[in-house]
């Protein structure tokens, strides 16, 4: 995995524009990881995909992350700090104590294996046209069933015992799935713990980053008839500097 800089920034953003949040997400760690196809990435658990995200995060636009959200008591802005080490390494600690794995229990002589949702379960659910039928398509999707002889068995032959202790493992597994973080509000004090949806604010630094380059590109190739690709390929100190004489 490596920075989204240059040509890769404008890439990603180019196709991401087009896509759903859950794309996007997919979109951004392919651009950043060619080595990997979109089938592999779309294939990880939730929780994996996320901490390669935070990585990615780290990687392109540094340590520190700064965000706001408004305060749901007195809607005054909150402005938050995060160092991201202390995000990422608890995360990998996680992963390495416990692996994300299926995890199976017995219910009346049934075998129930749930695995952890990935990008693919999720698209397949909301493709679904009600909420509870995406929920099913979930359970279903992540669900392994064998009944009492041993047969392997669908959703829909499985007693309702089965299917709630399938809900209940489903729900164990993916609980903390959400990063939150509190933060105080300054106006009035209340304290909100705020869900941090990393796929989506790196799609915000990317689409703001790309879009800044696009600029710089635009005013250098103006000035110069330098070629994009050429632009791109640039440092960033060696673009700021000739923009600055640009500017001048
Ligand atoms: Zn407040």
């Amino acid at each position: 995995m490596h920075a989204l800089v240059g040509e890769q920034l404008l890439a990603a953003w180019d196709r991401g524009s087009r896509e759903s949040d859950l794309a996007r997400a997919l979109t951004l760690l392919t651009v950043s990881s060619p080595e990997r196809t979109r089938e592999s990435v779309a294939a990880l658990s939730l929780a994996e995909r996320d901490l390669e995200l935070w990585r990615l995060r780290q990687m392109t636009f540094g340590e520190w992350l700064r965000a706001t959200l408004p305060c749901r008591e007195c809607s005054a802005q909150m402005e938050f700090t995060l160092d991201l080490s202390s995000v990422i390494e608890p995360l990998e600690r996680l992963r390495l104590s416990a692996p994300v794995a299926p995890s199976e229990r017995q219910v009346n002589g049934w075998r129930v294996n749930v695995e952890p949702a990935t990008t693919r379960d999720l698209e397949a659910a909301l493709r679904m046209p009600d909420q509870s039928s995406s929920k099913q398509t979930l359970l279903e999707r992540c669900t392994s069933l064998v009944d009492p002889v041993g047969a392997a068995a669908r959703w829909s032959e499985a007693p309702d015992a089965v299917r709630d202790c399938a809900t209940e493992v489903f729900e164990e597994i993916h609980e903390g799935a959400e990063f939150t973080c509190a933060a105080a509000c300054p106006q009035c004090g209340a304290v909100e713990m705020a869900d941090l949806d990393i796929g989506r604010f790196l799609w915000f630094e990317v689409r703001n980053a790309a879009q800044r380059l696009l600029r710089e590109v635009h005013e250098l190739a103006y000035a110069y008839g330098w070629s994009e690709s050429a632009i791109l390929a640039m440092s960033f100190h060696r673009r700021q500097n000739y923009l600055a004489m640009v500017r001048t």
